[in-house]
């Protein structure tokens, strides 16, 4: 059989993949929220032999919408407070079916000039919102933890290149020893990706943190006096507990008394430096080296979106860049490949530059507030009912809960409350561990939801509380 050309079935294809994803993203407000069907009865309902011969597009497109039918987790709805997790902006997700029906291999300029210049927009763009060094490169990746991967590969590498090492030539073994600070209440993703870029878990220096998870800078400064040789300090812009960050002006002041290199996770957390009142928590992150944020959490890009900036953009190019020989001054002209691990790649950007486009600003200032203002209110809300326990300190968008008294009755009452508010389809919250106790965690961080959503979801979870407390009576 000879190549097809594009024709009229696969036009319709298009056209039904389309009108799906908006009946989807349509039937949300009043969604399941939880998949009706788990991963068992998935897996049967997909099971089949490899295909031997091959369909029309609309007929694939026909079978993936039949065979998802009752299985899909609605993170973008207005009432999903799961984890923390964006909710997709519709102008995002419809950027990013062009992405795909584009097909531009977004790494060199020279082949894909739109999409890389989307992306260097999108950069300088990023740049001012965050109010981060404007000079700063950016690379685009697939989420925080890769972001955090990549900006401690260019701390790696730079501190050692100070050091008088070559990493990029002579690698890792036998290099001089780089130490790495953090938090002890650094997400988890942290470990992974240092595991990721050559450094052990044991040999990370772990930080005492406060009750609300951060860092306590007396404790880091304590601790860098006794290091000898370069250090990286990673710091951490929103606890997925608490929301809280750590004090970043004194760790910058620390980090620069000691020469080392400031590294900031602010998956969610980095937003807050965009927010005028916000601001204040995470006053002093623009003296950091290198940021990592997702697009895909409060920015609501579809996935998968990550940001990593680097203010030394030579370092950041150095680690990365596929260009044998990447030249200090030359990122003026930035090729999307050299910042990130991969060459060839999709206009990742593209749904990002689309979410900033939809929101304007204004619009990113006021959904941060509104989350921020809808938790604290349902914390608030929720304390107010005996034997419910708001853990933290609400300082962005996420609130940790416990139901009953601390131990294992409390745990499996949490454990409880939470399997029935999943079941009930009202709202979706998440497990969470935090303080030793099992929690219901909520995160609002959705773009559409409403004070009446968030009422709704408190609703709920006081009343499977009751039932809770009925059934134990
Ligand atoms: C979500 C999160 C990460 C990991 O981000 P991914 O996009 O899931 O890779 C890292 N750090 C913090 C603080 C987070 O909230």
């Amino acid at each position: 059989m000879g190549g097809q050309r594009f024709g009229e079935d696969d036009a319709q294809a298009f056209d039904k993949a389309a009108a799906h994803v908006a009946a989807y993203r349509r039937s949300l407000a009043n969604g399941p929220l939880a998949p009706a069907r788990d991963y068992a009865q998935k897996l049967a309902e997909f099971d089949e032999p490899l295909p031997e011969h091959g369909l029309a597009s609309g007929d694939v497109v026909d079978d993936l919408i039949e065979r998802v039918e009752g299985g899909l987790l609605d993170i973008s709805s207005p009432r999903f407070f799961g984890f923390v997790m964006g909710a997709a902006h519709p102008a995002s997700v419809a950027a990013d079916m062009m992405v795909s029906g584009w097909n531009q291999n977004t790494a060199m300029i020279a082949l894909t000039p739109t999409t890389c210049a989307i992306e260097e927009i999108t950069r300088r763009w990023l740049l001012e919102l965050l109010d981060l060094p404007r000079e700063s490169s950016l690379g685009v990746c697939t989420g925080a933890t890769m972001a955090n991967a990549i900006g401690l590969a260019a701390a790696r590498n730079e501190l050692l290149r100070r050091s008088g090492w070559d990493v990029e030539a002579d690698g890792l073994f036998n290099a001089p020893e780089v130490h790495v600070v953090r938090g002890a209440e650094a997400h988890s993703s942290i470990d992974a990706s240092l595991r990721l870029i050559g450094f052990g878990a044991k040999r990370v220096h772990i930080i005492a943190a406060d009750r609300q998870g951060r860092m306590i800078p007396a404790e880091l400064h304590k601790n860098v006096a006794t290091l000898k040789g370069p250090i990286i300090i990673i710091a951490q812009a929103g606890n997925i507990n608490s929301g809280a960050s750590d004090p970043m002006t004194e760790i910058a002041d620390i980090a620069r008394s000691c020469g080392a290199w400031m590294h900031v996770d602010g998956a969610f957390g980095l937003w807050a430096h965009a927010h005028p009142e916000l601001r204040e928590q995470v006053a002093g992150l623009d003296r950091a080296d290198s940021w990592a944020a997702d697009g895909h959490k409060w920015l609501q890009a579809a996935y998968d979106c990550g940001f990593v900036f680097v203010r030394n953009a030579a370092a950041h190019a150095a680690a990365m860049g596929h260009s044998a020989a990447y030249l200090p001054n030359s990122h003026t002209i930035r090729e999307p490949g050299d910042f990130v691990p991969e060459l060839s790649r999709r206009a990742r950007a593209t749904p990002a530059w689309a979410a900033i486009k939809a929101f304007g600003r204004e619009g990113i200032v006021e959904m941060i507030g509104r989350n921020c203002r809808l938790a604290r209110q349902m914390a608030e809300r929720l304390a107010l009912e005996p034997g419910v326990t708001v853990l933290n300190q609400v300082a962005l968008n996420q609130v940790a809960v416990t139901f009953g008294p601390e131990g294992e009755l409390g745990d499996l009452q949490t454990a409880d409350v939470l399997a029935q508010v999943q079941a009930g389809h009202v709202c979706y919250p998440s497990h969470g561990v935090w303080q030793g106790r099992k929690t219901l965690r909520l995160s609002v961080s959705g773009h559409a939801t409403s004070p009446e959503d968030a009422s709704a979801a408190c609703d709920a979870i006081i009343s499977a509380w009751r039932t809770c407390q009925e059934r134990a009576a």
